[in-house]
């Protein structure tokens, strides 16, 4: 099969031939028809985070099983997949209760421990592969169908972990970002009122457009007090930080209302600090957000095939065009979501 290697963090994708996988018992084997291109896998390639090279990255993907290993039942040669990001155990106590991504017997990342989408095809546990629903046109739209299992399904989640409720005031911080405009989206269509938060200026015309109600230029001086005056003066019902810098999660945490929620995730992955008293007068919640269940990537294909929401993936190139791409994606040119196709 073709596929893209990354030999080592910092070089260039080597466009190659590998042996074509063969699935093992519990295993299946799926042909790649698209690939997302999110910052969560230019991280690895920009060495910002650590994993063992040679590797073939990717974990936004939609494709058809070709084969199915022994044992393996609910999954057939011709289904249509997508993919959980996660290699989870199914059966520690976190995975029966819907909460994959706590698993106590976690091997890593699809896509970082083994390797992605970024092939013709791709091995993995039978259970790391989630049918996608009728009513989805994969063979039509397969960059956005790949990219609905982390860049919708994450902030999907995160409505739950916030507890958005219709009308609540929502900013969103980094919501120019590949996943943040995805969260404008969603929480607009939880019916909350969006207020979308990014330095990027460029950013905020697609933020308005994804939903967003207010558009905040994130280096404003009078940050905290731009948001509150959009909220009428009650303050934000829940900030999501997609940056989760010290600093913005000060601003979010002193923009956030009477029981505010605050939800922090995404971000450089370093250490940032919360003064407590921009939480406590109020009885403000701080709140983490890891990844989806294989349920809610269900459930948010579902809402997609239903036409409620719909990706926003501007940038769709053919494998031969996966360095270039991922240039763009370091340079956050790319508005929404970036995607390969595989072929
Ligand atoms: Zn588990």
């Amino acid at each position: 099969m073709r596929a893209l290697v990354l030999e080592a963090a910092k070089t260039p994708f080597r466009l190659t031939t590998m042996p074509d996988p063969v699935a093992a018992p519990g295993e299946a084997v799926a042909r790649v028809m698209a690939c997302g291109s999110g910052l969560t896998i230019q991280h690895v390639k920009a060495g910002r985070q650590q994993i063992p090279f040679p590797r073939v990255i990717g974990h936004e993907i939609a494709g058809e099983i070709v084969e199915v290993g022994a044992g393996v039942t609910g999954l057939a040669v011709g289904d249509p997949v997508t993919v959980h990001f996660y290699l989870f155990c199914g059966h520690c106590r976190h995975c029966l209760a819907g909460l994959e991504p706590l698993c106590e017997n976690l091997q890593g990342q699809v896509g970082k421990a083994c390797d992605g989408g970024y092939a013709e095809y791709l091995k993995l546990p039978a259970r790391n592969f989630v049918r996608l629903p009728e009513g989805l046109d994969y063979k039509a739209h397969p960059a956005e169908a790949a990219v609905i299992a982390d860049a919708l399904a994450t902030p999907y989640k995160v409505l739950r972990r916030g507890r958005v409720r219709a009308g609540d005031f929502v900013a969103v911080f980094g919501a120019g970002g590949g996943v943040g405009i995805h969260q404008v989206m969603m929480a607009k269509w939880a019916g909350a009122r969006v207020i979308a938060v990014d330095i990027a200026r460029d950013k905020l015309g697609a933020c308005r457009a994804a939903g967003a109600e207010h558009v905040v230029d994130g280096a404003e001086a009078n940050l905290v007090e731009a948001l509150i005056d959009l909220t009428g003066g009650r303050g934000l019902d829940v900030a999501i930080d997609y940056v989760s810098s010290g600093a913005t999660l000060d601003s979010a945490a002193r923009a956030l209302g009477a029981r505010g929620r605050l939800v922090t995730l995404g971000g450089t992955g370093l250490n940032s600090q919360i003064a407590l008293d921009a939480l406590r007068q109020a009885e403000k919640e701080l709140l983490s957000s890891r990844y989806v269940s294989r349920a809610e990537i269900i459930e948010t294909l579902e809402i997609v095939a239903r036409g409620e929401v719909w990706p926003l993936v501007t940038e769709i190139r053919p494998m031969e065009e996966a360095e270039e791409l991922h240039e763009l994606v370091e340079a956050a040119k790319v508005t929404g979501r970036a995607a390969l196709t595989i072929a």
